[in-house]
């Protein structure tokens, strides 16, 4: 299970979001930065801020992503 904080996106922004792979994760947070941000779609550099700031809650991480 892996879990993103929104505001490192999007500054104040409170959610939390979870997906089983950071793959899934990244879906999940383009779907909620289109309905809650009303972004269209992530920038590869969000994308690549996903992937660098998600915090993995399970098995818990041993090594950097
Ligand atoms: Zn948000």
């Amino acid at each position: 299970m892996h879990e993103f904080a929104c505001e490192e996106i999007f500054p104040g922004c409170p959610d939390h979001l979870r997906g089983a792979t950071v793959d899934q994760l990244v879906d999940v947070v383009e779907r909620h930065a289109r309905q809650v941000h009303h972004l269209l779609y992530l920038t590869p550099e969000m994308v690549a801020q996903v992937r660098s700031q998600v915090w993995t809650l399970w098995p818990p991480r041993t090594a950097a992503v």
